[in-house]
């Protein structure tokens, strides 16, 4: 049978991967947890942490949920992984089996974990999503260490991203007020944003950047780390075509081509996180030169005006990377770059490239 190949695929770069994994670990002064949650934010999870395994610099992964713990732990990268959410109690011991570190945040929970299990504990500062408020969380600890089984403990900031960092000062404080009161362990409350903005935190042991280390940093903070975006994705021409001028282009004829205009057909659509809402916006990169996406974004394609280029069926086009940035698609698109990654979809191949 001859072999079918995807109509889009997202080319995974290890020397940005690592390039941004050194940075961020010489910023934080540590190594790194890197969460490959949501299929490493879209990038593939085993590519990516295949890759991301060969650096040094990176201690464990983390994951959201125990299905992603378990397509992890399958790998045998020989790091340990990070349970971000809480196991519901069927699920700790197999969990605990297969070496994933678990979130704690409540004395139940402490007393639950199998004697061969691994807990970090988990302290809310502020966030209010998971964790143990820090007057619980010093008992929480205390018993976890009794027994034996805790490895580290983490918090999450709710506004290092941002330019105003009075919170997460607040937080760290209330953080740092937990940790004075425990045995020493690993901590690590740092996300991307909180490397790139606060950069080392006394005490740290390790750190958890996620969109920084694929790339991207918040605006006020670019430059703050050399990044670059981990991925460039990139799908196929299906069709060339001419509209005549007068006609109108895709679903509910938005857009009417003000000349002859030459268009190739691309087959790469919403439904593979392609955002509906950059229509009339967005733009792709086809043989180096920026060219409009015309007419509505469909489920599973898109029409570019190439009009004055040589392009045919079959030629792959540059959907965003280096030149067309996830930021401006996810601009485009009302949302965020985390959004649009993580919205990538099944159907795009994933590809990793030196
Ligand atoms: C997703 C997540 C991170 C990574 O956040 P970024 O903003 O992508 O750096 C770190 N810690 C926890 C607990 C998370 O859920």
């Amino acid at each position: 049978m001859a072999a079918l190949s995807a109509r889009a695929r997202a080319l995974i770069s290890r020397s940005a991967l690592h390039g941004n994994l050194s940075a961020l670990s010489a910023r934080s002064g540590t190594p790194l947890i890197l969460p490959v949650k949501a299929g490493a934010y879209g990038h593939g999870l085993e590519v990516t942490a295949r890759l991301a395994a060969e650096h040094p610099g990176v201690w464990g992964f983390a994951v959201a949920v125990p299905r992603e713990a378990q397509a992890l732990a399958a790998l045998e990268l020989g790091r340990p992984i990070l349970l971000l959410t809480p196991p519901t109690p069927d699920e700790v011991p197999v969990l605990a089996d297969l070496g994933v570190r678990l979130p704690v945040a409540s004395l139940a929970e402490a007393e639950a974990l199998p004697p061969h299990a691994r807990a970090h504990l988990k302290v809310d500062t502020g966030m209010n999503r998971l964790g143990a408020r820090p007057e619980e969380a010093v008992s929480i600890g205390r018993r976890l260490h009794e027994r034996g089984v805790l490895e580290g403990v983490y918090t999450h900031f709710a506004t290092s991203d941002e330019p105003d960092l009075g919170f997460a000062h607040e937080q760290f404080r209330r953080f740092q007020g937990v940790l004075d009161r425990l045995p020493p362990v690993l901590a690590h409350a740092s996300n991307g944003g909180g490397i790139l903005s606060l950069g080392e935190l006394p005490g740290m042991a390790l750190a958890r950047p996620g969109l920084a280390s694929y790339g991207f940093a918040p605006a006020h903070l670019r430059g703050v780390a050399p990044l670059r975006p981990v991925m460039t994705l990139q799908a196929r021409v299906t069709h060339v075509h001419t509209a005549r001028a007068g006609e109108t282009v895709s679903y509910g004829g938005l857009w009417t081509a003000p000349r002859d205009t030459r268009l190739a057909t691309v087959g790469l659509g919403y439904a593979d996180g392609y955002p509906r809402n950059a229509t009339g916006k967005a733009q792709v990169l086809v043989q180096e030169e920026r060219r409009a996406v015309v007419g509505r974004i469909c489920m599973d394609q898109f029409m570019v005006d190439v009009t004055g280029l040589e392009v045919q069926t079959g030629d792959w086009i540059e959907v965003w990377g280096r030149q067309v940035t996830v930021s401006e698609v996810a601009a485009w698109g009302e949302t965020v770059e985390y959004e649009v990654l993580t919205g990538l979809g099944e159907r795009v191949e994933r590809i990793g490239v030196a």
